[in-house]
């Protein structure tokens, strides 16, 4: 090659490197979102907003996290691990106010994005185990949740109501009925339930949720109410449960309606993060708000119009600023 064509070589190259330079000018953005276990409905959700906002907004990388859940979701975000997580709204209250297991540190950085579908609080048996009542799972070994669950706390809760605690740790508070109580992740919790090594589970989630209809499709499943009159006392102590019904035929096999309590799964954030950026991953959440629709039959339940309506911790200004321009209130 003649210096002619070396020349004209280096120009190529230069040019190359200038066009990509151009492209990466726009800073990398990494949002990670946390989520919950793989058998839940955070994670088929929180992978689908990954997804979304990867694709549609230029510079960002958006990854979903497998995690504990709504209590290891909101420490993530303090510490500023993760930027954008799904969690229970009791949860986040909890944690913004200091209270509850919290008391020792608050989580002020949390900020509202968005308020998103009920959590229904499932507690799962096989009909043979002959547990009627959340009375009768005293001296059960019952699945309570993964640690850092939203779900344990709920357990611990609802239990508490009928003055049963947990066998092996300090939260006994010295009452006498108790549980034996594991730790384990849904899917977890389902392969235990359908072997026969526990005999009931706790689950907080959207239904219906892939662990119970797993457990449903082999096994003779039973859900355990939480009546109304329980569900009442319930929330003169944690305003946050709602009274629901589980639809019958909403699993295989579970043929009557049941009555339980709810709370709301929420997206939450962190107040560090640039307004232009939450303003950003709101607009396309809310835009593409179908692939939503399509990753779970809860996300149906995930609608503009009630994006604020009972958002417990004050709003991150990015979702604010989306919310004003669109009249949502
Ligand atoms: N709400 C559950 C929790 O925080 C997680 C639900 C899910 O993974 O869909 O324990």
């Amino acid at each position: 090659m003649d210096v002619h064509g070396w020349s004209r070589w280096v120009v190529a190259l230069v040019g190359a490197a200038l066009v990509t330079a151009g492209v990466s000018a726009q800073p990398r953005r990494f949002v990670n979102v946390a989520t919950g276990g793989t058998a839940g409905v955070y994670f088929p959700l929180g992978s689908a907003l990954a997804r979304l906002w990867t694709e549609r907004i230029p510079g960002v990388q958006a990854t979903a996290q497998a995690t504990g859940a709504s209590v290891a979701n909101v420490r993530l975000l303090q510490r500023g691990e993760v930027e954008v997580a799904l969690a229970q709204n009791d949860i986040v209250y909890y944690a913004f106010n200091g209270v509850e297991m919290f008391s020792r540190d608050p989580q002020t950085r949390l900020r509202g994005m968005a308020m998103l579908y009920p959590e229904t609080i499932q507690i799962v048996t096989l009909r043979q185990k002959n547990i009627n009542s959340v009375a009768d799972l005293a001296g059960k070994r019952v699945a309570v949740g993964a640690p850092g669950s939203g779900t344990e706390v709920n357990a611990r809760q609802i239990l508490r109501l009928y003055d049963i605690g947990y066998a092996q740790t300090r939260q006994t508070h010295g009452l006498a009925r108790t549980v034996q109580a594991d730790f384990l992740s849904f899917a977890e919790a389902a392969d235990q339930l359908k072997d026969g090594v526990i005999d009931a589970a706790f689950l907080t989630a959207g239904v219906p949720t892939a662990a119970v209809q797993d457990i449903a499709a082999t096994r003779d499943l039973k859900i355990v109410p939480v009546p109304e009159v329980a569900a009442n006392r319930l929330r003169e102590r944690y305003p946050y449960y709602t009274p629901v019904v589980i639809p019958p035929n909403t699993y295989r096999g579970q043929t009557e309606a049941v009555p339980t309590v709810a709370v709301m799964a929420m997206l939450v954030t962190r107040s560090d993060l640039a307004e232009d950026l939450v303003y950003e991953l709101t607009k396309t959440m809310w835009e593409n708000v179908v692939v939503l629709h399509q990753a779970h039959a809860r996300g149906r339940d995930v609608r503009l119009e009630s994006a604020r309506a009972g958002m417990p911790i004050p709003l991150h200004a990015g979702a604010l600023r989306y919310y004003r321009e669109r009249g949502i209130r």
